[in-house]
Parts: C-alpha cells; structure tokens; sequence
C-alpha cells in the first residue's frame, strides 16, 4: 500500500475520546522498546511520526494514528515497566481488557516481540490474553537485523514454541532497520482492507 497520508489523531485516555468514525483499527501490542514506534514509522515510510523511545508514565493512552483516512494504528502502551507500581499496573490491565472486549472496530493485534531473546512472560501472558479474547493476532519479531540470517530458524521456532503459536504464519520476522517483513505486513493488513 502506497500511504500518502499519516497523521497522529489522539492520545487517548479514556474511552470516551476514542474516534467514533468506525474505521477499521489495528493494535500494536509489545513491551516497551521492542520497537512498536519504528514499526509504525516504517510501514508509513516516515522518520518520525510515532514517537521513538516513548517514556514510561503514560501507560494508560492509547496512541491512534490515521493511515490513508482508511484506517488506525493504535499503539497500545507498553507492559513490562519495571517501575509501575501495582496500582498503576492494574488500571491498564483494566484499560486493556476494556480496550479488547469492547472495541468492535478492532480487527487484528499485532504482538510485537523482540526477535532476539526469548518471549518473555509478560508477552506470553498477552498472547493468552488476546487469545481468550478471540482476537485475530500476528507476532511480530523486531529486530531481526540484530541476528544473522543462518540463526533466523532458531530464534523463530523458539518464539513459536514459547508462545504456543499454531503455525510460523502466525509469526512475521521484521526489521524497522531494513524493512524485512514490511510486504508480509502490508499483506496481512490489506486482506481486511
Ligand atoms: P517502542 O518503545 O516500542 O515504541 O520502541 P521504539 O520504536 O522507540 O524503539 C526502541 C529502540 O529500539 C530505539 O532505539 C530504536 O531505534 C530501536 N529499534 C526499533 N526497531 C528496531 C529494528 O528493527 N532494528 C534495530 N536495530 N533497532 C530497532
């Protein structure tokens, strides 16, 4: 898909302010730092409209950018912050839940996960958590320019295992770097285009 348009439409902090319009949406799930900001940036060819290296303390907005006035990418805050106090914790565990089994115009979560290490337990957890719901995933390994090619198959059939994946097409192996995997995702999101 060829964007010409890309724009940051809100920061949203609660329901409320999610756009009513209807327009198909895509979440972007993942820790913070795996890379959801570079993702974004790459698949719309910009330098930085997503912010990169966004700062823990804004765990509760969700992040929506209009592509093409056709549809969202909604950038889900990042778990694994190890300074977020229970309280804080539970409120976008709250967020997200309500974020996931009410947004009807939600058709698919890409989980981004960093291709080189392990899945960690956090990210296990999101995968059963989008599971649950019933929703539409792709994994998504960032990355993997970090990784040479001949270590590609190890890395993903480990990330497939951990996260219990039904089939390495449920696994999109990317780069912000060098663009790998920029078409199997533009595939994957034209299909509901
Ligand atoms: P976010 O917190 O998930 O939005 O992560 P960012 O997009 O801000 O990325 C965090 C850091 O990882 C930044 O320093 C990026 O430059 C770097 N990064 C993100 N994606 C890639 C990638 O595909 N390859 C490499 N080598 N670095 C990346």
């Amino acid at each position: 898909m060829q964007v010409h348009d890309a724009e940051i439409i809100i920061s949203a902090v609660s329901p409320k302010q999610y756009p009513d319009t209807g327009l198909p949406e895509f979440a972007l799930a993942g820790r913070s730092n795996v890379g959801k900001s570079s993702f974004i940036n790459k698949l719309i060819n910009r330098k930085a409209l997503a912010r990169t290296s966004s700062k823990p303390g804004k765990t509760q907005t969700l992040n929506y950018y209009l592509i093409n006035k056709m549809f969202y990418f909604v950038d889900v805050p990042g778990y694994g912050y190890a300074k977020v106090s229970k309280t804080e914790r539970a409120k976008w565990g709250e967020m997200l839940e309500t974020y996931f089994t009410t947004r009807t115009t939600l058709l698919h979560v890409l989980l981004m996960v960093d291709f080189r290490h392990p899945p960690t337990a956090d990210d296990i957890q999101m995968k059963e958590f989008i599971d649950y719901y019933d929703i539409p995933y792709t994994v998504v390994a960032t990355k993997c320019d970090k990784i040479k090619r001949g270590k590609w198959n190890q890395h993903a059939s480990i990330i497939k295992k951990a996260m219990n994946l039904p089939s390495m097409d449920s696994l999109i192996i990317f780069s912000s770097e060098t663009g790998e995997g920029k078409e199997k995702v533009w595939k994957l999101l034209e299909q509901y285009l």
